[in-house]
C-alpha cells in the first residue's frame, strides 16, 4: 500500500526558520486539536521541534530545510498532494537556502495552495481548511 492511500487525509506542510520554530510550537500547540485532522508533513529541525514539544501529533519529519527539505515538500506541492502550507519566516536574517525557499513559494503560488508565511495568516488559513 502507499502511504497516500494509507494515510488519505490532506496534508499540510509545517516549515520555520530557526528564529520562528519556538513561535511555529506555540501555534501548533494553540492549534493541535485542528492540526490532528491533517497529514503532518515538516522539514526535519522543525518537525523535531514540534514532535518533541507535542508527541500526541503525528509528523513525517522530511530532509532539514538547507540539506533539500524545502525541496521535498516543493516535490509534494508538485505531486498535488499538499493542500495548505505554514511557513513562519525570519525575515531578519539572512538564510543560505533562500534560493530553495523562493522555489517552494514559488511552486505554492503555482500550484494555488493556499499558503502563509506569518502568525495571522496562519490563522486564517486553518480556519479557511474547514478545521
Ligand atoms: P528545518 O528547515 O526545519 O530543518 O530547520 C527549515 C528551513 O527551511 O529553514
Amino acid at each position: 500500500m502507499n502511504e497516500a492511500a494509507a494515510d488519505p487525509r490532506p496534508i499540510v506542510a509545517l516549515v520555520a526558520h530557526d528564529e520562528k520554530k519556538a513561535d511555529l510550537v506555540a501555534f501548533c500547540r494553540t492549534h493541535s486539536q485542528e492540526l490532528s485532522r491533517f497529514r503532518l508533513v515538516a522539514t526535519g529541525t522543525t518537525g523535531g521541534r514540534i514532535a518533541e514539544a507535542l508527541p500526541q501529533l503525528e509528523i513525517t519529519r522530511l530532509k532539514s530545510g538547507p540539506l533539500g527539505g524545502d525541496q521535498q515538500i516543493g516535490a509534494l506541492i508538485a505531486e498535488e498532494r499538499v493542500a495548505a502550507m505554514i511557513f513562519f519566516v525570519d525575515a531578519l536574517t539572512p538564510h543560505p537556502h533562500d534560493v530553495d525557499v523562493k522555489a517552494l513559494m514559488r511552486l505554492a503560488i503555482l500550484y494555488d495552495i493556499p499558503f502563509a508565511l506569518n502568525r495571522a495568516s496562519a490563522e486564517l488559513v486553518l480556519k479557511a481548511d474547514g478545521a
